[in-house]
This record gives C-alpha cells, structure tokens and sequence, in this order.
C-alpha cells in the first residue's frame, strides 16, 4: 500500500501549528495534516497546567495580532485561559480538522527522486509530504536531571511538564529542585500545600515586581465593542516590551543602566521580603539582568520567609529513597520531589526530530558540526521544502512575534512558489552564509557578549557561544519577511 500523501504536514499542534496551518489555508492549501503526540492542541500550554501558571508577557501582547482576544481576565492571564484560547482559534479558523493527535513523528526524510519529504510515524506507518513545516517549540523536550540515586527515589517525582492535578501537596514534605521562571511561579503555591518545602537551587534568579491586575468586566466588554480600543492597549503593551527588549537585550552597550537598575529593583524587592541578610545574599544572583529569561513575581521572595520553607543552594550530592543529600552532608527527608528543571535545548531540541535532508544531510549532527544556523530562523540550506519554525535566530522574546513573522515569511515564499507552479524551495548557501554572518554580527552588542552572563547557566546560549535569539528588533524582523529577496531561494 503506497504511503498516505499531503500537500503539507505539520508537526506540532501548539501557537505555532495552529498558526502555520492557518497561512497555509490562506495560501489556497487543501490537504494538510497536522501531526502532534500529545493528545490535544495547545502546545507547551497544554502540556503545562502546574499551579501559578500564568503568562509572563501581557497577555494583550502574547496573543496573534490577527486574532485579538477582549476575554484576558488579567494583564497577565492563567495558563488555562491561553490554552483555551488555542482552542477558540483552532476551531474559529477551522484546523482543528486537519489535526491527528497521539502521533509521534521519529524521523523525517527527504526523498530526492519524489521530491517529496518522508514522515515516519512512532507506530510504523510514514506518510509523504510535499511541504514539511516542524513546529515543535522551543522547549519542549523536558529534562530530567542525571542526579546520583534519582531513580531509586521511593516516593512521588513529578516534572512540571508532568503536573498530576489530582496529587494533593497537602501536609506532604517536598523537595524542589530548579529555580526557573517555572519554578518562580510555582514556588509560591507548593508552599501553601506543603508542610515542609525545600528548595534546591543551583543559580539565583533575577526576580522584579510584577505589575499585575485583573483586567474588569466593563473593560472586557469595551474591548469586545470597541476593537479598535483594544487595538491601542495592544500597541502600548507591545510597545513597552519592545522598548524593553531593543533598550536592555540588543542595545545593551547603551542601555546597560536599565538591567542595573532591574537589578536594583529585584534587590528591593529581596530586601522587603526576606529579613534574613544570609538568605537574601543566597538569593542574590551574580550575572547581569537579561543573561536568563526575565522574570516576575511579588510572592516567589516572600515564600522563603515562611518557617516551613528552606533554600538549600549547595547543591545535590545525591538523592535517597526518602530524601536528599545536600553537598554540605545535610540530608532532607521528602516525600515528593517536584523537578522545576526545564528543558533540553541544545541537546535534543535542535531539532526535535531527526531530519535527515538532501544527499543524506542529517540536520542534528550538521549544525553541531557547522554551527547552529537558520536563515531567517525559518530555512536551511540541504533542507528543501522545510520550514523548520524551532530553528536558531528563530526566537524573538515573544512567541507571538515570532510565529506572526514566520506566518509572513511563508506568504512571500509559498506564494511565489504557487505562482511559478514550481514543485521545491531551498535557501541558498549564500544567503544562509550571509544572514547568519549578520546575525552573528549583531549579537555582539547585546547583553549577551557585553553583560556578565558568565555565571548566569543560561539556556540562550548554544554550546559555540551564539545565542539562540534573533538579534533585531520585531520591526525590522517583520519587515525582513515581507521583503526579502525572493532570490534567496532556489524555486524550482
Ligand atoms: P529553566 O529556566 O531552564 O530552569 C531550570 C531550573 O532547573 C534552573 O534553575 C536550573 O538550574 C535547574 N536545574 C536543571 N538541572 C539541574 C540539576 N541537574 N541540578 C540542579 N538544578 C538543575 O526552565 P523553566 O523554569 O522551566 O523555564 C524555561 C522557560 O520557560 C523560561 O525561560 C520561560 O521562557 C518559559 N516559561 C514561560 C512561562 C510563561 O509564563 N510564559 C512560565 C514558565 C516558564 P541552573 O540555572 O543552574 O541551570
């Protein structure tokens, strides 16, 4: 039986999918199949639903352009909320049709002769595709730290990505280990359940103020009424973080007064909250503001105040049946270890899943070869008729600004390829080379190369030194997807 054949597939059913899916029914693409292993659409905010999940761009901001949504009960709204918004688009747009889920994609090739890529599913059956687009997120692959007994922990472990909404904290002694933005939010609400909580920390974290309010009902309803309205309070949001990100990421060589004074904020607010001069100076990170993810939270210093919560920040020697031993010989019986540990990245994210392209280029091995490198954070040379949306210099700090500018850069490119009836794209070489030399290039003013981020354990950063985030402001981003050379390709 000859394999089930698409126009196009779509590996990943999150923002990302969702968007992707929806340009290309725009583009006139009719057989399409979206492909995810989990069991329903949403993404990263499906998958997470760990108590204080919440968004940490304004939700105003964090939502597609095309699509605003007047509902937000709070600037920065629950994590429930953002994957029920998924849902509305999806089906407001009509994808969710196109949408297979329980479908683990293993590897994925491209076949020179066809000319067509080959999709070979986790239960056997593989498929074709004339167009392959993975959107499989960033941080999707949860890690599990390689810590000495782990496995032979004889109570609960639970990975954020892993929330068991049934299992009560309640009276429990647990062990966290992370200090993450995931952790800076959940933190706080393990420590209302729990009757001890104990928090392993390997790298402070920058944590400011976060300005949050419910957003009211008569609001809500003006915005409903008065899109237009709405409109303005996105461009001011959007345009505060903007602001934030050219001023105190790319700029930083002008700007570093601002991380300075971010850090002074996040001092204040370690010096109103925790009264024990030893415990702030534990808290204390030593790398500049901007080297990790930027960070909000009014509570997640105060918690360490509470009695029943203890900072361990000397590391993990191992971990025991009932509990864990601390480098300094301290051991702390729990009963639950909860693993705020993030995502692997580098290691098994770039990409998700094999990919193997043209004369058998295997887009893993290449880039730890070559350098991690993408033109436009879309393309890549050897890779036909993919747009690989979870490449290096992809990422612009807000999800939504990256995937509406991907959503340009497939118009230009799949419309021309329509109009010149062709059958495959591929970036040229010499694109490639000069966008990324560019790239490159402009990183070297941002906080990344000219702040102290030596001891910051920052995931941006690859193992050669570059980081994975896009050097230019979302307005040049924008304007590079709708104008770039179309000669940048080779169509054919
Ligand atoms: P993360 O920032 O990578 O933090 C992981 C934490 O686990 C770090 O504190 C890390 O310590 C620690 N860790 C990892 N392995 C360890 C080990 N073997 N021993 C001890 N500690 C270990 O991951 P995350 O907190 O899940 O956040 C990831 C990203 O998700 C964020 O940067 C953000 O972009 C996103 N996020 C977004 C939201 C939102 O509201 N939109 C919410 C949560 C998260 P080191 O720092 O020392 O490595």
């Amino acid at each position: 039986m000859s394999p089930e054949r698409f126009e196009a597939v779509i590996v990943g059913a999150g923002f990302g999918g969702i968007g992707a899916a929806i340009e290309l029914k725009k583009l006139g693409y009719k057989n399409l199949l979206i492909v995810d292993r989990e069991n329903d659409l949403g993404g990263t905010w499906h998958v997470n639903h760990y108590p204080g999940l919440a968004c940490d761009i304004p939700s105003s901001t964090y939502s597609y352009w095309f699509e605003p949504n007047p509902d937000w009960s709070r600037l920065y709204a629950p994590g429930g909320e953002i994957k029920r918004y998924a849902q509305d688009v999806a089906e407001k747009y009509d994808v969710r049709r196109y949408m297979r889920f329980n479908t683990a994609v293993d590897s994925v090739r491209w076949d020179e002769d066809a000319r067509l890529w080959e999709v070979a599913l986790a239960g056997g059956e593989t498929l074709t595709s004339r167009l392959l687009i993975t959107a499989t997120g960033v941080l999707s692959q949860p890690r599990t730290p390689d810590i000495p007994g782990i496995d032979q922990f004889a109570g609960r472990i639970i990975h954020t990505t892993a929330w068991d909404d049934d299992y009560s904290f309640e009276g429990r002694r647990v062990g966290i280990i992370g200090t993450g933005a995931t952790a800076v939010q959940l933190i706080p609400e393990l420590a209302k359940q729990a009757a001890e909580l104990t928090v392993y920390q390997r790298t402070p974290i920058h944590v400011v103020p976060k300005t949050d309010f419910p957003i009211p009902k008569v609001m809500r309803r003006l915005f409903a009424r008065v899109p237009r309205l709405q409109r303005a309070f996105r461009m001011l949001t959007d345009g505060m973080y903007e602001i934030s990100f050219v001023a105190s990421v790319l700029r930083y060589h002008q700007f570093w007064w601002l991380n300075w004074s971010a850090a002074q904020s996040s001092k204040m607010l370690r010096f109103t909250s925790v009264r024990d001069k030893e415990l702030r100076r534990k808290l204390t990170p030593d790398y500049d503001v901007g080297c990790k993810r930027p960070t909000f939270s009014n509570s997640y210093y105060r918690t360490f105040a509470k009695p029943h919560v203890h900072l361990q920040s000397t590391g993990i020697e191992r971990i025991e049946p009932d509990g864990v031993v601390a480098s300094d010989g301290t051991t702390t019986e729990i009963d639950t270890l909860v693993l705020a540990t993030g995502f692997d990245l580098w290691e098994s994210n770039f990409p998700a899943i094999e990919i193997i392209g043209r004369d058998g280029r295997n887009l893993g091995k290449w880039w730890r070869n070559c350098g991690f490198q993408a033109y436009q954070g879309v393309s890549i040379p050897y890779f036909p008729n993919l747009l690989n949306l979870a490449s290096p210099y992809a990422v612009s700090l807000n999800f939504f600004d990256m995937m509406e500018y991907q959503m340009r850069h497939m118009n230009r490119l799949l419309g021309e390829v329509r109009r010149l009836n062709a059958t495959t794209f591929e970036v040229t070489e010499d694109a490639n080379e000069r966008f990324c030399s560019r790239l490159s290039r402009l990183q070297r003013n941002t906080v990344f190369h000219r702040g102290d981020c030596a001891n910051s354990r920052s995931y941006y950063f690859s193992p050669d030194g570059q980081t994975y985030l896009r050097a230019t402001s979302t307005r040049t981003t924008v304007s590079e997807q709708t104008s770039f050379p179309l000669t940048d390709y080779a169509i054919s």
